[in-house]
């Protein structure tokens, strides 16, 4: 049976990681889980892999009996990140894209996040696919909390028309399912259709529950990624 908690290694001294897998091994923790926050570590550069101090946490832990769940760090994009691809920030109902300096803050139908998360968790899976004290893997961490299922991206407005077009076909039936004939809004083009931005009021109550259900969707298909 296994008895866990979440640790840390990149937020102490190293001298003080020995003392802390002997207080865990005295405490009958025989199981972590590391680095779902540390993508700036582990890629301090693009393309550039650090994964020295991860295995030297890692065996070091083994060898007071605790095991290792990974998590992949995408949950943080980092600085170098963010600075570089600034489309990948989320937007916001009021049209406002986040800046730096908290976690969450990526739009999760971008494409290029995507593609820089893959290059991540590809690396990791690499390096230690084989690993004998890694025994599982944690995917992000905390799909959706900060308020970070939906963004409001104009890139995710076109991808919420697709979606739209896939779902009814045909403008008539979105028109007549979302009841668009109330206050003039009825569509006569898939791109006129907006994301329940601030109206000044409440949106279409239809478009916001599917725009809720398109946004659930972008979230698994990222997971699946
Ligand atoms: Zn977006």
């Amino acid at each position: 049976m296994y008895y866990g908690v979440d640790y840390y290694p990149e937020h102490w001294p190293r001298e003080r990681w020995n003392v802390d897998a002997q207080l865990m091994q005295e405490a009958g923790i025989n199981l972590v889980r590391m680095a779902e926050f540390a993508w700036a570590l582990l890629e301090p550069q693009e393309g550039h892999y650090e994964f020295d101090w991860l295995d030297e946490a890692i065996d070091l832990l083994g060898q007071h009996g605790i095991v290792t769940i990974l998590g992949t760090p995408t949950a943080t994009p980092p600085a170098w990140l963010c600075t570089t691809y600034p489309e990948i920030m989320r937007v916001t109902r009021d049209r406002q894209r986040v800046t730096f300096g908290m976690r969450r803050q990526y739009c999760p139908g971008s494409e290029t996040y995507r593609r820089l998360s893959a290059q991540i968790v590809r690396a990791m899976a690499e390096h230690y696919a084989h690993h004998q004290q890694v025994i599982g893997w944690q995917l992000d961490n905390e799909f959706g909390c900060h308020d970070s299922t939906r963004c409001y991206c104009e890139s995710c407005q076109q991808r919420f028309q697709r979606w739209a077009e896939e779902r009814y076909k045909t403008l008539d039936a979105l028109n007549q399912a979302w009841g668009t004939v109330f206050w003039s809004h009825v569509y006569n083009a898939w791109d006129e259709i907006p994301l329940p931005w601030s109206t000044g009021g409440v949106a279409n109550p239809c478009l916001e529950l599917d725009f809720w259900r398109f946004s659930s969707d972008q979230i698994a298909e990222y997971q699946a990624l």
